[in-house]
């Protein structure tokens, strides 16, 4: 199936073909169709499907192809609520590149800045509008931004709203929202408390899930290592020293751990950037934009700020803390992986981790791959380990995780090459993939 079955207008599949996209994903396949039919939609999915174009390509062209619509005067047609400022930029760039071809025009707002230029923005006019809640309802308390027009709304990533507090802001807005529109609503997971968020938003609806533990599963290789929580800096830095991916995306449960990792990298000579809430947000987009045109190796972030970040060509997640909610799992490893590439994930796991681990295993329904043998591995004696001299360390064997297979249950280190650190040196570097 390609994007012309799927009944799109010229200027959007001449945009689609602009960035390279041959056919839909399996979310785009089911959605599209859906939404231009006027329905309302529950989709089950995770950024990295697709999701994103999905519904913003459905929106752009009803909005195209409605006569009535004056782009003299415009209206703000569509909102798009999204949890954080980086999904939200990365949405109005979806927007941006769908509709080249067409006068459908948006902007995006979101908290952590002046609102100056945000408002001047707006005040030009706009079709779509991508917002965080914070930001969209302060400028609708200021009376800058009317929601009298909206005749399809998207609540965006659903489960991590309500993770991030935010409940009180949405059920504001859908009280002033118009009860006559399109409604969208998108979640990785569905517990109780979505449902019935999922059934106060939307009227007459089709839910479309895509299975995103599987598919991420299935396409990223995932290895866990056993190590002491003093450990964890030193078998990061021998990873990246000795496996030299191009791009790595550090997960911190905490913000001051995620400098301090940061703070241990930039040590040892590893170009490294922190992303995290207490950052302003030109210092996120800064650090983002290092990481992404290749100037930074390691981003360090927190769940929050790196929710829904796309980087083409990830290779490595690594979960320096392993996270206690399982889901929050998927969704980190998702930042690899994505749009059918592959990746890999490895998880630092301490002895008071281990329940989390259970967890996770049992959320993706896999064992992840132990690495045996690494030389940081935890014997489970933490006080010993903070006294003892420092062992002389062995090199571990970076080819390990390739060597093995992904359902390989025995991947190790090699004695081999434990003392040849020319070996490493003289290892090609993986190769980056190729961006979309
Ligand atoms: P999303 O789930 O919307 O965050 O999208 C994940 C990634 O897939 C983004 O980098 C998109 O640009 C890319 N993408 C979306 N649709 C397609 C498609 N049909 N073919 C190839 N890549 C796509």
């Amino acid at each position: 199936m390609t994007f012309k079955d799927l009944g799109l207008v010229k200027p959007i599949l001449q945009a689609l073909e602009k960035k390279g996209y041959t056919n839909p994903t399996p979310i785009q396949k089911q959605a599209i169709p859906i939404l231009l039919g006027g329905k309302d939609l529950l989709g089950v999915a995770q950024t990295g499907t697709g999701k994103t174009a999905a519904f913003a390509i459905p929106i752009i062209q009803q909005i195209l192809l409605d006569k009535d619509r004056g782009i003299r005067r415009r209206r703000i047609r569509s909102l798009v609520v999204t949890p954080t400022r980086e999904l939200a930029i990365q949405i109005a760039d979806n927007f941006t590149a769908y509709a080249a071809n067409t006068n459908v025009n948006n902007t995006v707002i979101f908290g952590g800045v002046k609102q100056g230029r945000q408002v001047e923005a707006l005040r030009k006019g706009v079709d779509v509008l991508v917002a965080t809640p914070g930001r969209l309802l302060d400028l609708i308390g200021q009376g800058i931004i009317s929601l009298k027009h909206i005749e399809y709304f998207v609540l965006d990533e659903a489960d991590q709203m309500l993770d991030m507090g935010f409940i009180h802001d949405i059920r504001k807005l859908l009280a002033i929202l118009p009860a006559k529109r399109q409604s969208l609503f998108f979640s990785a997971t569905m517990p109780p408390s979505i449902v019935k968020l999922s059934n106060q938003i939307l009227g007459d609806y089709k839910r479309v899930t895509i299975e995103p533990e599987q598919t991420t599963a299935e396409r990223v290789e995932q290895f866990v290592y056993f190590v002491n929580k003093r450990n964890k800096i030193k078998l990061l830095i021998d990873l990246i020293q000795t496996q030299k991916p191009e791009t790595v995306l550090v997960f911190s449960r905490t913000k001051h751990g995620a400098d301090k990792v940061v703070k241990l990298l930039l040590r040892a000579e590893i170009e490294a950037a922190a992303i995290h809430g207490n950052k302003s947000q030109n210092a996120r987009q800064r650090a983002l934009g290092n990481f992404k045109n290749g100037k930074v190796q390691v981003l360090v972030a927190t769940d929050i700020a790196a929710r829904g970040i796309d980087v083409s060509g990830l290779e490595m997640v690594v979960n320096y803390d392993l996270p206690n909610v399982p889901e929050t799992y998927v969704h980190r490893i998702g930042r690899t992986g994505r749009a059918k590439a592959s990746g890999v994930a490895l998880s630092f796991c301490m002895g008071e981790e281990k329940p989390y681990l259970r967890d996770i295993q049992k959320l993706i329904n896999q064992k992840l791959t132990v690495v045996a043998d690494n030389p940081y591995e935890d014997d489970g004696s933490e006080d010993e380990v903070e006294q003892s001299k420092p062992q002389q360390r062995r090199r571990p064997n970076s080819q390990g995780r390739k060597k093995n297979s992904r359902n390989s249950r025995n991947a190790s280190f090699s004695n081999k090459s434990s003392n040849s650190r020319s070996s490493d040196r003289n290892r090609s570097k993986p190769k980056r993939r190729k961006k979309d």
